[in-house]
């Protein structure tokens, strides 16, 4: 290969690293001073020169790099004649004097930086032992942070085998890694720890952990050692995480017919975690809340969020950590499919949860996030390293999940697991694509997949159906959907699917453009046979991502179809949510959405009711800008709507019940207190008494307790501050990471603005983790949204410094700016943030100044329906 003349220049600004020359083994030593929080490294990188070069081009970021050097196989020595440490390209460019030749050589670096307190990168956080604060460390590398440890090729096509040691460990603590300990040598009180050599990985989940844990263990059928390290004295709160890892090993194993390639699995809670879960291969690192289960203190939510976290952290050992994503624009790969796969495999574990119906809140959320114009394609373009953060949404994880499920819908079950079964043979140890694996989809399936999904990846947003019944055809019509209700003219390949008047009777169309025709007479259209209470679903158990809107006469039928009890859960839900979407997009009156809304008035499975709820809590709020003399009389119907359940499921346990019930009464009854339901309150108030008096009491089931705290802070105001103070002294005395959390949550819901900045002064104070303030800024109450905003105005400096690293900061962008709701606060928002740009948030900001004009636009919109609300409200409410 010719040597091409190369300047220092034409690395900067590059989204990827050049690729003269490529990483193939690393050998890395990390000396820790844990009392000094900093630490020193050498690597020493088998590197494989692919083209003539005199310059290394590597990832690094906040290094301080002491000395380097590259040795090739002729065994010649260069020394660079210069470095240039390049922090806005995270860039560490060696220049050479003289041309390396193509060939493998040894780049040898030493360097040192500090353990920082950003929960990024190698971090240092803290634990208690008895009673004294301590120092410990873990990482978080993904997606772009390996460099702030290690000089790297910090890109995931970039694997490479990783040799890891460990020097200067405090003797008592315990060191984890990728990898199973190959060695331990003692000096003292101090020791080094030496790993075993990985196998092929990616640099973004090479992790290392030094902490004070115990733990629990088990192994999968195949012997693999599944540990569980918990903090000292929890170890048997982690065997309920133990258990789900162990089961779904297996699962995984038999599913993708591919083995788990290491020989353990190490799980571990990590005090100070900015994210749920990280999928380090064979190290999965949890925030502790995400890992613990305590009989005592997790709810039935809890618990499933749990199961579904670490069934979606061990998928990623097959879908990310083998087969990984040849760049972060295909991040979805890795999010979508995990996320997708979870479900699977809890539904095998726990089918009694019916888990699948929880899915459909994957679904709705996709939706929602994607009706926004500054949503962005699945497979989405990466410029900026500092944005890559931001795109581990709901795009990525639910859009993506949902459009796998509608496309295995598809296929069908059997051939979508064969060939992903060949996709991971194909793959193992490799990275992919999207259109990889599309092409063993279509292979396997003789389907052109990458012409239906292309309209699914690579564009944003997704189409409304329009569904018109014209005699004995049915007629389709494609929109795009976005809650602005701007249309663009976008279309999508839409695999329909229709049920008529029986989940029996089942089509399926194939939508291919902007309009569409079905003759359903044969099956159909005799009025004699069919008789009144026709009905046709189109989306079936809602599998597909798209919304439908039906003519008159085919949603008058479905609304008769759901009071008589005819349709499924899914589709209950499915109903009503399109109407919610529909309604806020200013595409169909607030009085057809609660003329709907009083069809639900009836038995209702888990997953309706708390639709109907998270309904009920929005139509709540926007009333009260849009018709604030109605909004208590449309509070009286909501509570209508909810009381009954409540009154069947009561506050007690009762024996022998489903699980889901837990579910839902922890919804219900947390939506009844914070509709201010006087009954309910009394009771909840009643109930945190005697929690007060005697934390073993039965009094206040822990599927209750929401309720409760949100009670007690609805009845705190500036004047009567005993339920702060109640709640406060709770958090500061419980040790349960599950209750501090559920205290988070609620304590923002006091409609006392006042009330509320204390309480997010208090969120400043370092008794709130910096990674916990996402508890409480997303149960604010509506009430406090105004001060909330004078709030974060007035902290941006100290937010800043507290949060700005990671995705945490995001959170504060989206709880506090999407509950406004006018133009006016849309401009401020936009006038406050011209000066403070941070590519971090860029995208968050857009989409949630863009959710503050929607409502803006939807409430104007309910003013005009003004006169001919009040007397349906009125005759909803007091029936
Ligand atoms: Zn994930």
């Amino acid at each position: 290969m010719e040597f091409q003349e190369q300047k220092l220049e034409q690395f900067k600004g590059q989204p990827r690293l050049p690729e003269f020359a490529v990483p193939k083994h690393y050998d890395l030593t990390i000396k820790l001073d844990l009392s000094a929080c900093t630490f020193s490294g050498r690597v020493l990188i088998d590197v494989s020169v692919i083209g003539p070069t005199k310059f290394l081009v590597l990832s690094a970021l906040e290094l301080l790099i002491h000395q380097v050097s590259f040795t090739n196989a002729l065994n010649q020595k260069y020394v660079p004649c210069d470095f240039v440490v390049d922090g806005d390209d995270e860039i560490l460019v060696l220049v050479f004097e003289e041309v390396l030749d193509v060939g493998i050589g040894v780049l040898e670096i030493e360097f040192s930086g500090v353990l920082n307190g950003q929960l990024r990168g190698l971090y240092r956080c803290s634990y208690m032992d008895k009673g004294e604060k301590k120092n410990m460390v873990a990482t978080q590398f993904e997606a772009m942070d390996a460099r702030r440890c290690l000089p790297c090729w910090d890109e995931p096509a970039l694997k490479a085998t990783f040799k890891i040691a460990l020097e200067n460990v405090p003797s008592e603590l315990t060191a984890l890694s990728n990898m199973p300990i190959s060695e331990e040598k003692f000096y003292g009180h101090l020791k080094t720890v030496h790993f075993e050599k990985s196998i092929l990985m990616s640099t973004y989940l090479v992790a290392i952990v030094v902490g004070l844990f115990d733990y629990v263990e088990d192994l999968t059928k195949d012997g693999i050692k599944v540990r569980a390290y918990c903090p000292v004295g929890k170890s048997e709160k982690g065997k309920f995480a133990l258990n789900i890892a162990v089961e779904t090993l297996d699962f995984y194993k038999m599913y993708f017919s591919m083995p788990y390639p290491l020989p353990k699995l190490d799980m571990v809670a990590v005090p100070e975690f900015s994210g749920g879960a990280m999928e380090n291969y064979g190290l999965i690192t949890y925030r502790e809340a995400a890992l613990l289960q305590d009989p005592l203190h997790s709810a039935m939510a809890n618990i499933q969020r749990l199961t579904i976290v670490v069934a979606h952290e061990v998928a990623h050992h097959w879908f990310g950590n083998l087969v990984t994503m040849e760049w972060w624009t295909h991040i979805w790969l890795n999010e979508g499919f995990a996320t997708w796969v979870s479900y699977l495999a809890t539904d095998r574990l726990f089918p009694e949860w019916k888990i699948w119906n929880q899915f459909l809140f994957e679904i709705t959320d996709g939706l929602r996030m994607d009706a926004l114009e500054q949503s962005h394609p699945i497979e989405v373009e990466i410029e900026q390293a500092g944005s890559v953060l931001e795109y581990f949404d709901d795009i990525s994880y639910r859009k993506g999940s949902s459009v796998i499920q509608m496309l295995e819908n598809y296929l069908g079950n059997d051939i979508f697991q064969k060939s992903l079964g060949s996709y991971m043979k194909k793959y193992a140890y490799k990275n992919a694509k999207t259109e990889d694996l599309w092409s063993v989809l279509s292979e396997t399936s003789k389907v052109e997949v990458n012409k239906i999904m292309n309209t699914w990846t690579k564009q944003k947003g997704y189409p409304v159906i329009s569904v018109k019944l014209n005699g004995s055809t049915i007629e389709f019509e494609q929109t795009q959907f976005l809650s602005s209700s701007v249309d663009y003219g976008a279309q999508w390949i839409v695999p329909l699917t229709l049920s008529l008047s029986s989940y029996n009777k089942q089509k399926r169309f194939l939508l291919e453009a902007k309009l569409g025709k079905m003759d359903i007479e044969d099956d159909f259209c005799d009025p004699e046979k069919v008789g009144e209470n026709w009905w046709i679903k189109v989306n079936v158990y809602q599998s597909g991502f798209y919304r439908v809107k039906y003519d008159n006469n085919l949603a008058a039928q479905l609304q008769k179809a759901i009071a008589s009890n005819c349709l499924s859960a899914a589709d209950e839900f499915g109903i009503l949510d399109d109407m919610y979407a529909l309604c806020e997009a200013c595409l169909t009156p607030f009085s057809s959405l609660l003329n709907l809304m009083d069809t639900y008035k009836k038995d209702l499975e888990y997953i309706v009711l708390s639709r109907l709820i998270n309904v009920c809590y929005n139509a709540s709020k926007i009333s009260g800008d849009a018709i604030p003399e109605l909004a208590y009389d449309l509070k009286q119907f909501f509570i209508n709507l909810l009381l009954s359940h409540a009154k069947k499921l009561g506050w007690d346990v009762i024996p022998g019940e489903s699980q889901l019930n837990g579910l839902t009464r922890e919804e219900v009854l947390m939506a009844l207190a914070s509709f201010d339901h006087p009954q309910t309150k009394e009771e909840a108030i009643k109930r945190f008494q005697a929690y007060l008096d005697d934390p073993n009491t039965s009094l206040l089931p822990v599927d209750t307790r929401k309720a409760a705290y949100v009670a007690l802070m609805r009845n705190t105001s500036s004047l009567e501050r005993s339920g702060l103070k109640c709640l406060q002294k709770l958090y500061r005395e419980v040790d349960a990471i599950q209750e501090k959390t559920r205290i988070l949550r609620c304590i923002g819901s006091c409609p006392d603005p006042v009330i509320v900045a204390k309480i997010l002064d208090f969120l400043l104070t370092d008794e709130v983790p910096p990674q916990d303030a996402i508890y409480v800024l997303a149960g604010i109450s509506l009430e406090g949204r105004a001060i909330a905003w004078t709030w974060f105005k007035e902290n941006w400096d100290i937010i800043m410094k507290k949060w700005e690293t990671g995705m945490l900061l995001t959170h504060f962008i989206r709880d506090i700016i999407t509950p406004l709701c006018s133009h006016e606060m849309a401009n401020e928002v936009e006038e406050f943030f011209a000066s403070r740009t941070l590519p971090s948030i860029a995208l968050n900001l857009k989409q949630s100044v863009e959710l503050v004009r929607i409502k803006a636009r939807w409430i104007e919109q309910i003013k005009q329906e003004q006169e001919l609300l009040g007397e349906l409200i009125k005759g909803l409410a007091y029936k």
